[in-house]
């Protein structure tokens, strides 16, 4: 077991909160949680060229969508700059680190004429130089042995330190590099366990060395699998869609992301889809994180979507809607137009993948005359009989003594018998006629919300349009 771990996660503000980032964020969220420690948010924000302060914000609030709470920070890099001066000086003190003045072009030159692999080639090593603006600091790798990156999702791996260049620790402008904030940062910050993406593990072991030069000792490291798309390509923001910002404009609830996320990668330890927040604080582990990469597939979490929706009750299918329903002229918010909402949202919450379907779900209660489909009006025109079947739907209609789901439906059953006619053959004109479209929540509950004085106008209105099959 584990002694209450301090874990972070540590974006850099990049670009739009990209899916993969929201795993990593909840896998240490649960670990944490689980063992019960701590949870750090920490910006990377030393690359001043590529970070832009609306992503921070853009990740901080889709963390607090998808409910993973930070317990500390958010930490910002670009404020901690001294401490990372003073680890550099102490590794240069420690004759751990050299000063570099080498140019790209002329390490590159050398390189080639001397046919060595690229990368640098340690001229400066021993050099001697002093701290001068333009001087990069470089890492003293050790020329023989390995580092092992001891990873509890992947196990011991070993990197050759032959193979690993001098690396830059602060570049010449002063600016330290990801490698030196990033492991002063979580020595600072006192971090038990890193858990990130698969693609830091190549640079885990010059974490290690630095690590070591500076005489502590390395949290634990757990290096979960990339995410891919269905060619098995790495997601990659250019190709895919990624940010997470995307998926909650087009109508996906958090606890069905979350829920989603968590699969990808962990396993439960049986086939359980649905999961709660308590379930998987319960079973979360990272020795149930497989290496294989997993598939991030829009239409299943659609599945976990449509699962979540049906869940809600009408109040809260309601509120989860609202941007959809704020966004559309029809909508005015009134107590009239949420109690009839509220009717209908047993029936709504079981047909629909995305929020953003509601609106078309409803607009036909709100709308004054019906807007039609054309798809939908086109099947009611080219069928001769629909006029016939609207006056008579009139007639049998507005002899009910209570317009209610059930009786409308007992009506219809009674006519579709008397008549021969199927049940749905007489539901398509009433329903295009109701809601202007083919699809829609169930007809006769549709019809209960909107009332019989807005549904017998309807029809007869459709009716009239129409002309007399001959
Ligand atoms: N800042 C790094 C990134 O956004 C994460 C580094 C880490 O978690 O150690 O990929």
């Amino acid at each position: 077991m584990y002694e209450a771990p301090r874990v972070r996660f540590a974006p850099s503000p990049t670009g739009y909160f990209h899916v993969g980032g929201a795993r990593t964020a909840l896998f240490n969220w649960l670990f944490a949680k689980r063992f019960g420690g701590v949870f750090v948010l920490r910006i990377e924000d030393t690359d001043e060229a590529r970070n832009r302060p609306e992503w921070i914000d853009g990740i901080c609030s889709a963390l607090k969508w998808l409910e993973i709470t930070w317990d500390e920070g958010p930490y910002l890099q670009s404020e901690r700059l001294d401490l990372y001066t003073r680890a550099a000086q102490s590794l240069f003190d420690a004759g751990k680190a050299y000063y570099c003045d080498c140019q790209r072009s002329e390490i590159d030159e050398r390189v080639k004429t001397a046919g060595l692999p690229p990368g640098y080639d340690g001229f400066c090593r021993d050099r001697g130089l002093e701290v001068a603006p333009g001087r990069a600091l470089r890492f003293k790798v050790p020329k023989d042995g390995e580092t092992v990156v001891d990873d509890l999702v992947r196990g011991k791996v070993a990197f050759d330190n032959g193979t690993i260049d001098d690396f830059v620790l602060v570049k010449g402008n002063g600016a330290p590099l990801f490698v030196l904030a990033n492991v002063v940062d979580d020595l600072d910050m006192r971090i038990t366990h890193v858990i990130r993406a698969e693609e830091h593990l190549p640079t885990t072991p010059k974490a290690i060395l630095v690590y070591e030069a500076l005489g502590q000792k390395a949290p634990q490291f757990a290096h979960v699998p990339v995410l891919v798309n269905e060619k098995r390509q790495k997601l990659s923001k250019r190709r895919d869609r990624v940010a997470v910002e995307d998926y909650k404009e087009m109508g996906f609830l958090p606890e069905a992301m979350e829920n989603y996320l968590v699969l990808l990668g962990w396993s439960p330890g049986d086939d359980r889809e649905f999961l709660t927040r308590n379930e998987e604080l319960e079973l979360f582990s990272l020795d149930r994180v497989g290496h294989s990469p997993s598939f991030f597939d829009v239409t299943k979490m659609l599945h976990f979507n449509k699962h979540y929706i049906s869940l809600l009750s009408p109040e809260d299918l309601l509120q989860a809607a609202m941007p959809y329903l704020e966004a559309r002229d029809f909508w005015n918010g009134s107590s009239d137009q949420r109690s009839s909402f509220l009717k209908l949202a047993p029936e709504i919450c079981t047909r629909i993948g995305l929020l953003s379907e509601v609106p078309s779900m409803v607009d036909f209660i709100y709308q004054d005359h019906v807007k039609f489909d054309e798809g939908a009006f086109g099947s009611v025109t080219s069928d001769s009989s629909s006029k016939r079947l609207l006056e008579r739907s009139v007639e049998i209609f507005s002899s009910l003594d209570y317009f209610g789901r059930e009786e409308l439906e007992a009506a219809c059953r009674a006519w579709a018998e008397e008549s021969g006619l199927s049940l749905r053959k007489l539901q398509v004109p009433i329903r295009v006629a109701i809601t202007g479209k083919k699809i829609g929540p169930p007809l006769f509950s549709a019809m209960e919300v909107l009332g019989s004085e807005a549904c017998l106008s309807r029809l007869a209105e459709l009716a009239s349009m129409l002309t007399e099959a001959v």
